[in-house]
């Protein structure tokens, strides 16, 4: 059994009772769908940092771009104590290897964005600020993808996040073994798919860096070609970019196909960019002629194969 990939997830999330008044906020995708799949490493920056459950409410005051974490009712900073712990929290999980971390929204202490700023001269607060645990998690961490459990709602960015994290794994995999440069060119090769389905730009980018690939030390190579690789997944891939690829693959089978054959892929393959189908069903279609016909190129591309079946991510529109 390959070991399961970690991901960081807010304790409220999985059940845990540990939020001011004593509740949780179990998510039902995360414990039920995505938990097979994955390791939870969970964290509760409020209770590990100390405080009792349960406790007051707090909230985010003061400079935007900095705010302070104070009780709502009582005004006690809590502030440096968040951070002194947090500090050497994230020290430790630096040999954790986690890919991953799902957090929950509007959390002065754990939200992503647009987190309630009070204090501004109009008494209205700003939704500008960052959970405290979060932001220092996401300056040591930044190559880390982080989601919020709301946000995971919505099937596109959910299917981006998840693909994030298996390719992060991937990566982390390849740097487990010796560092060669014959195993980064495999490893761009089998995402070159992927990759043109996220952004064109940032694919040739990486080209160019494997190509002079000789020029360049090992552990630079490798450090600029994963923060190239996190910041090209970034981009949405959208159905016109997915389409693209799709007709690119089309194109390994025009001498095996028949007419018939082919009328029915670009149908399919244009039903999928006109949001007709989801992407699981022309995927599926060239899956099955790369089985049929046995194109081995076609066979390691990551973009037919990016995150396990089971998590559906691929069958909205
Ligand atoms: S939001 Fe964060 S700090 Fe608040 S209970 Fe959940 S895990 Fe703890």
């Amino acid at each position: 059994m390959p070991e399961r990939i970690k991901i960081l997830v807010s304790a409220c999330l999985l059940g845990e009772n540990v939020r001011y008044d004593g509740g949780h906020k179990r998510d039902l995708f995360l414990n039920e769908t995505l938990g097979p799949f994955v390791e939870w490493i969970r964290i509760c920056p409020e209770v590990d940092c100390g405080l009792p459950v349960p406790r007051e409410a707090m909230r985010l005051v003061g400079d935007p771009d900095r705010p302070r974490l104070v009780t709502s009712r009582t005004g006690i900073d809590h502030t440096e104590r968040m951070e002194c712990w947090a500090k050497t929290w994230l020290d430790a999980l630096s040999s954790l290897d986690v890919c991953g971390y799902i957090c929950k929204k509007d959390s002065p202490s754990s939200g992503m964005e647009r987190v309630k700023v009070y204090g501004g001269g109009s008494g209205v607060p700003a939704r500008t600020g960052v959970g405290v645990f979060t932001r220092m998690f996401m300056e040591r961490f930044p190559r880390i993808p982080v989601e919020e459990e709301g946000r995971l709602t919505d099937p596109v960015l959910r299917e981006m996040f998840i693909e994030r994290v298996f390719c992060l794994r991937r990566f982390r995999d390849l740097l487990a073994r010796p560092l060669s440069r014959g195993a980064l060119v495999d490893f761009h090769t089998d995402h070159k798919l992927l990759l043109l389905s996220h952004d064109r730009r940032h694919y040739e980018e990486m080209g160019r860096l494997v190509a002079a690939a000789k020029t360049v030390s090992a552990g630079s190579l490798f450090s600029k070609y994963e923060a190239l690789f996190m910041a090209a997944l970034s981009h949405k891939a959208t159905p016109k970019k997915c389409s693209d690829v799709l007709s690119h693959m089309m194109g390994y089978f025009r001498k095996m196909l028949s007419t018939d054959e082919k009328q029915e892929m670009i149908e399919v393959i244009d039903q999928y960019r006109r949001r007709l189908v989801p992407l699981v069903v022309p995927v599926t279609l060239i899956r099955h002629y790369v089985r049929k016909y046995d194109v081995v190129y076609l066979s390691r591309q990551v973009f037919l194969n990016p995150h396990p079946v089971e998590l559906m991510l691929r069958n909205h529109v």
